[in-house]
């Protein structure tokens, strides 16, 4: 795609961006861009967005028509077709931002008629804004632990030679070579570049069917971003990769539980002995798990084996709204809750994953839902994580199952967890031992 120039400032509001029936992205002359929060629609100012995080993508939304702002009507309207050039189809454009950045607002659109799902991102607002993209996002992890520049692909092959060469016939290995050199997965670059935290893929299996799953969908329409790893690595393989990873870096995390594969507590046959392995070997770097927190006891297991921290991932701290995102097969809320009270009665840090969409996630009747768990579950951090997942049909799901009211805004959200809770981190990465 390219963006083909105009010239349409106007007070502090961001100039809308469009694409053409070409792909090509393009700025509006007299619209400005409008975020979407559920039911809210708000025209976009350079307050309420930042230069778009570098690493950033920008998609063009199929089947659908920008809702934008007119400058000279001062009204919200969704347009069919350029103003300027009557008969051409538009389309709204979106922002998939950089890892460390939350969205406050996704693009504004309506669907046409059969319009089908969204691949699974998320899409954040997006404007122009003197010479620069514009993105409706807040930063919240500092950390440049995802950040492409300092990714090298010739580091990057350099490493997978040298590491090679340390475990010639490991497999897991090898499958982290295809995630690092061919999807491109900053996770799998960091452990051949030697960097922050090394990823340990290890289940072919889930107990949820999240209506996200980036790894698995059995709906039709909308197409895996990433393949599930293909086979179990043994607790050896396990063991020698997280050790080569925590012996060559400072403050290592190695972690179980990542996109390309099913939930790390299927596959505690191999994780207990490999971390019992790591353990025996070294006491150094933090042993974590991603996961959907299903299981409490075998959760139990892994932290008396030596798992250091736990991720748990939630679209919503309401059972209704859980069940219904997860889709859990033999297990319920009520467990993941057991999980979070058990890693915190064995002192290990406990961190949520909350999977957020502006419209959801900031209603009155989410953010008392969360207010009242960080009481009753005192969590050590909250990771801010968009979830990827089409927004409208996000929220017809959620809607459908209880009702909503107006978004206060993710700002504002994050503002009362501080004020209420101020000894809760907030982030979007693992952090490793020595900050927790
Ligand atoms: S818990 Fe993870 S692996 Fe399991 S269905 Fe949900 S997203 Fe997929």
């Amino acid at each position: 795609m390219s963006l083909k120039k105009s010239a349409n400032r106007q007070n502090n509001q961001i100039t809308a961006l469009v694409a053409n029936q070409a792909g090509e992205i393009i700025e509006l002359d007299g619209y400005a861009s409008v975020g979407m929060a559920g039911p809210s629609l708000v025209p976009l100012s350079l307050g309420q967005t930042r230069t778009i995080p570098h690493g950033s993508e920008l998609m063009y939304l199929p089947d659908r028509s920008p809702v934008l702002f007119n400058l000279g009507t001062h009204k919200i309207e969704t347009l069919k077709e350029n103003p300027y050039v009557p008969g051409e189809s538009i389309f709204p454009v979106a922002a998939f931002n950089s890892p460390g950045y939350m969205i406050t607002h996704v693009s504004a659109y309506r669907e046409n008629k059969k319009a089908r799902y969204l691949p699974l991102f998320s899409y954040g607002a997006v404007g122009w804004y003197r010479g620069h993209f514009r993105s409706a996002v807040i930063r919240v992890d500092p950390e440049a632990r995802q950040d492409l520049r300092q990714m090298k692909r010739e580091d990057v092959v350099a490493g997978v030679e040298m590491v090679r060469k340390h475990m010639p016939v490991n497999r897991l290995r090898a499958h982290l070579e295809k995630c690092a050199l061919e999807y491109g997965c900053p996770a799998g670059k960091n452990f051949f570049l030697g960097r922050f935290e090394a990823p340990l893929p290890t289940a072919k299996q889930c107990n949820a069917r999240c209506l996200g799953c980036l790894s698995q969908q059995r709906n039709r329409e909308i197409p895996c971003s990433q393949d599930r790893i293909e086979f179990t690595p043994s607790p050896e393989e396990i063991a020698e990769v997280a050790i080569a990873h925590i012996g060559r870096v400072k403050k290592s995390v190695v972690s179980f539980g990542q996109g390309c594969e099913g939930d790390p507590l299927l596959a505690a046959h191999v994780i207990e002995p490999a971390i019992r392995q790591i353990r025996a070997k070294t006491k150094r770097g933090t042993i974590n798990m991603n996961t959907n927190g299903s299981l409490p006891d075998t959760a139990k297991r892994l932290f008396e084996a030596g798992l250091d921290s736990i991720r748990i991932s939630m679209n919503s701290v309401r059972k209704v709204c859980y069940e219904a995102y997860f889709r859990p097969k033999g297990y319920g809320f009520s467990d993941v809750l057991k999980s979070i009270e058990l890693a915190l009665a064995c002192e290990k840090f406990v961190a949520i994953n909350y999977l957020n969409c502006p419209g959801f996630t900031d209603a009155p009747q989410e953010v008392k839902a969360l207010l009242r768990f960080l009481k009753i579950y005192p969590v050590h951090m909250i990771q801010w994580r968009n979830l990827n997942f089409d927004p409208l049909r996000y929220w017809k799901k959620m809607n459908g199952i209880t009702r909503h009211g107006e978004p206060i805004g993710m700002e504002n959200l994050i503002s009362r967890v501080r004020k209420q809770f101020p000894k809760v981190k907030h982030g979007y990465f693992n952090p490793p031992k020595e900050n927790f």
